[in-house]
């Protein structure tokens, strides 16, 4: 068995840097309308589904597959994104067999109408096992009344009264309102696995922090990577603890990731699932990873008196958050925290009403 790695090594790990020198560039004008097709590659086509939120689209790709097309990610299950997918359909593909419809991971903006688009074109939803199960749990759990646990969890974790009351209001299990029904069956992925596409090879890569077993579609001939929400070019992918693994350590899974895609080659087209296709794989890298590293120095400066999930926004976020931000900024906040916990700098005080975090030990900033 290989020796455990000591805090240094595993932040060494983390502190990814390719000393990349290209920009990041974005050679093609982004589609100007939902639905409209930009090619971005032989047989390969990039649109936008429209999102009801501050992110207000995803990017969503069909690949040639001989006589048919392949579909990656599905969008929101709304009426106007299914009225978009019909005409797809009959217009633009002319009918064309489906021949796969492939999932990156279980969020509703690319789950959403998996479920719908099978039945609508017969053909099989590929994900990965974990993106699968953790989408039909959350289907299946339907809406109801917030758990006392996440109630308890949010509270520990310094929400006042009034956020409390606005998490009340949200109401729980809002996924399955968004999220079509799924069929019985799927088809697995696994990483590793080839997949073939019309002429082209893909493989899968897996990344985690983000959600459980996210895929990319590495094509390794023409060095095209369909990202997902693994990376992305103008945002950063939300990384998160909640009240399902309240000690989870996403942002080590999401760091590990984030050096697996750097080992990729600079100069890959990158296929993501909102903003723009871009290049510059390697210097998003760097940007993504070096963020998450000032974060958690500030975060570690914080913590020298006690602090909570909440009171630690300051490190964070620059603007005050409300409402359903509150619930994401906490999310982030508490990743952060976990990672420190997790390489013994930080030390958790779970004694009083609320969860305090408070930086131990004689852990040299510097190196962090
Ligand atoms: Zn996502």
């Amino acid at each position: 068995m290989a020796e455990a790695k000591t805090t240094l090594e595993i932040v060494a790990d983390h502190r990814i840097s390719r000393d990349a020198s290209a920009p990041l560039t974005y050679p093609f004008a982004p589609p100007t309308d939902y639905g409209e097709m930009v090619e971005v590659a032989d047989g390969i086509l990039w649109f936008r589904m429209p999102l009801p939120f501050s992110l207000e689209h995803i990017n969503l790709y069909l690949l040639k597959d001989g006589d048919g097309w392949v579909i990656v990610d599905s969008g929101l299950s709304t009426s106007m994104v299914k009225d978009l997918w019909r005409k797809i359909l009959k217009d633009t593909l002319k009918g064309a067999k489906i021949t796969k419809i492939i999932i990156t991971h279980y969020h509703p903006d690319h789950m959403g109408l998996a479920g719908w688009l099978h039945a609508e074109t017969g053909a099989p939803i590929h994900m990965t096992a974990l993106e699968m199960l953790t989408g039909r749990t959350l289907k299946s759990e339907g809406s109801h009344e917030v758990p006392d646990e996440v109630v308890s969890f949010y509270s520990r974790a310094g929400f006042d009264d009034e956020q409390i009351s606005f998490l009340k209001n949200m109401g729980y299990g809002n996924f399955s309102k968004v999220v079509s029904d799924l069929p019985v069956g799927y088809v697995r992925m696994r990483g590793g696995d080839e997949i073939k596409i019309g002429s082209r090879s893909f493989k899968i890569l897996i990344g985690s922090g983000h959600s459980p077993e996210h895929a990319c579609l590495y094509c390794t001939g023409e060095k095209i990577l369909i990202s997902g929400d693994q990376i992305l070019p103008k945002i950063t992918s939300n990384v998160s603890v909640y009240a399902t693994e309240p000690l989870a350590n996403p942002l080590a899974n999401w760091l590990d990731s984030l050096k697996m895609l750097s080992q990729l080659d600079e100069d890959v087209l990158v296929l993501p699932a909102h903003n723009e296709v871009f290049l510059g794989l390697h210097k998003r890298v760097d940007e993504i990873a070096q963020s998450h590293f000032r974060r958690l120095r500030s975060v570690m400066e914080l913590c020298a008196t006690p602090k909570t999930g909440v009171e630690a926004f300051g490190a964070l976020f620059k603007r005050k958050l409300k409402g359903f931000d509150m619930i994401m900024g906490l999310g982030e906040s508490l990743a952060h925290l976990h990672y420190l916990e997790k390489l013994g700098v930080v030390a958790r005080d779970e004694s009083g009403d609320m969860t305090k975090f408070k930086a131990v030990g004689t852990f040299d900033k510097n190196t962090l």
